[in-house]
């Protein structure tokens, strides 16, 4: 057991004392010290409920991390240089798949495969891009893929093409980058552990201790299983299996086997309890679906993923399946979708909408009545380059009416945080930091949009127990932060991650 006193902040309380074990919280304020338990000082130190994250993809960031990492690149000659350096340092595996390149850096995301032949040699490059919605392969990934010559036709995404119709290096959206992605060998067991390994610590790191990995793609299943076997998991972890609409009625029986297999490892931290759906795709690459035409196209709503009937079908029957409902929906047409389908499911308890990047008026109410968490990644509520690129697709006026926290808040929905990680950062303190300013750190007095600013008690409230919430994890767990400073009456960038506690054991430790 171990106790605390001093600066103390749970579910949006305070208490001067806390006594817990791994079996949750023991004891509070008085009652803790007629323990008999030594009490440790907080002093200007300040405990917390531990961050959690709505929505992020661990395993595909620790994934990326085993490539070429080029997220911090701002020119493609830095891109080529560290591609060229990976190639030459990593004889395996043979493919350089890595990311996440900004994908506003170029006009229209239009990068070439030539530029990553220039430093790749022979060896196959694949680059996520920054939104993972897009991908980047040079010659030799198309090549083996077999999509050098020609382009194959794709009913949902594009796929960039040169002037004789061959494409040029860019897939857009699940279908078109698949012809890429399936002809990359899979990673070695142990190549998945290092790489989820590394996810798991960087998120303890960030004073995280529980997190929705919202999309299990190929592989991705078996690595936890392993990972929960070897007792190697650090940080919560809910999985959510991905529903497709060409095949989730043959892949249901699948997603409840795997369910079965996970609890079987009767691991603590590890649960699948839940279904992901792509509404639509991305503003990006305006392939999210909006009720109103793009301004880049006139006449064109996007991309849905689903017919509204299909959609329908599937959520209800993974309700019934009792699986929680994960949707992804960015343009207010996939919102309203999606809002259609959970409601024609009986709005199934804690169903999420991830990213709600714009939302119509007529919906806003509906979150509340549906009972329909609405999670944000807050550090997109800024004015940056991927915010900038998405302009001439939606206009002005769309723009500054995205992420729209303190109306949601204001109707009395449920918002929880995310950081769809590797896409950004998954920083709370960022977070918390641009859900309160929307602006970025360099100017935090410039806010973008500054009447959707939430305050720092409502930005917490949404990191932690709205997440708690979300994963149906009870709130008095001992998941915990000590944090350096107060983030509700101290300058939020200054705060330092001291301690993060997950199941009443310490997973880091900045000592
Ligand atoms: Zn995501």
């Amino acid at each position: 057991m171990r106790a605390f006193s001093g600066d103390i902040y749970l579910a949006g309380k305070k208490h001067r004392a806390i006594a817990f074990d791994r079996s949750g919280i023991v004891a509070l304020d008085d009652s803790v010290f007629d323990l008999d338990v030594e009490v440790e000082e907080l002093g200007s130190h300040f405990l917390t409920n531990a961050f959690m994250d709505g929505h992020a993809h661990p395993l595909f960031a620790g994934r990326e991390e085993l490539g070429p990492v080029v997220t911090e690149a701002r020119s493609v000659a830095e891109i080529q240089s560290i591609v060229g350096a990976w190639v030459e340092a990593n004889q395996t595996p043979q493919w350089a798949v890595g990311g996440a390149y900004d994908r506003s850096m170029v006009d229209g995301g239009v990068f070439l495969a030539k530029w990553l032949d220039e430093v790749s040699g022979d060896r196959p490059v694949v680059l996520h891009g920054s939104d993972h919605h897009t991908l980047w392969a040079n010659s030799a990934a198309m090549q083996l893929a077999g999509v050098l010559e020609a382009a194959p036709e794709v009913s949902i995404g594009s796929i960039d093409v040169d002037s004789s119709g061959r494409p040029s290096g860019v897939f857009r959206e699940t279908e078109a980058k698949e012809l890429i992605t399936n002809a990359i060998p899979p990673l070695s067991v142990d190549d998945e552990l290092k790489a989820l390994a590394w996810a798991q610590k960087r998120l303890a790191s960030l004073g995280i201790s529980a997190v929705q990995d919202a999309w299990m793609d190929k592989g991705m299943v078996e690595a936890y299983l392993e990972a929960a076997k070897r007792d190697e998991l650090l940080v919560r972890t809910n999985l959510a299996f991905w529903v497709r609409p060409e095949s989730w009625r043959e892949d249901s029986a699948m997603f409840l086997d795997q369910r079965v297999q996970v609890s079987q490892t009767n691991h603590r931290l590890l649960t699948a309890s839940t279904v992901k759906f792509f509404a639509d795709g991305v503003f990006g690459s305006a392939t999210a679906s909006v009720k109103k035409p793009y301004d880049s196209q006139p006449g064109y709503f996007g991309d849905p993923v689903w017919s509204d009937e299909e959609l329908k079908a599937a959520v209800a029957h993974f309700a019934a399946e009792d699986f929680q409902i994960h949707i992804h929906a960015i343009g207010d047409a996939g919102v309203a979708s999606a809002l259609d389908a959970i409601e024609y499911a009986g709005s199934p308890a804690n169903s999420v909408v991830a990213h709600t990047e714009l939302v119509a008026d007529e919906d806003i109410p509906r979150f509340a009545k549906l009972g329909v968490i609405a999670n944000f990644e807050p550090l997109w509520a800024r004015q940056d380059g991927m915010l900038a690129s998405c302009i001439h697709h939606l206009g002005r006026t769309r723009i500054d009416s995205m992420y729209r926290m303190r109306d949601l808040i204001d109707a009395g929905a449920h918002i929880s945080f995310g950081s769809d990680w590797p896409v950004s950062s998954p920083d709370p303190i960022l977070g918390v930091f641009t859900a309160t300013h929307r602006a970025l750190p360099e100017t935090p007095d410039e806010s973008w949009t500054p009447e959707q600013r939430i305050s720092p008690e409502e930005a917490l409230h949404a990191y932690t127990v709205a997440v708690s919430r979300q994963l149906n994890l009870p709130i008095d767990i001992a998941d915990f932060v000590i944090l350096s400073g107060n983030p509700l009456t101290s300058p939020i960038l200054e705060i330092r991650i001291l301690e993060t506690v997950v199941d009443g054991k310490t997973v880091f430790s900045s000592q």
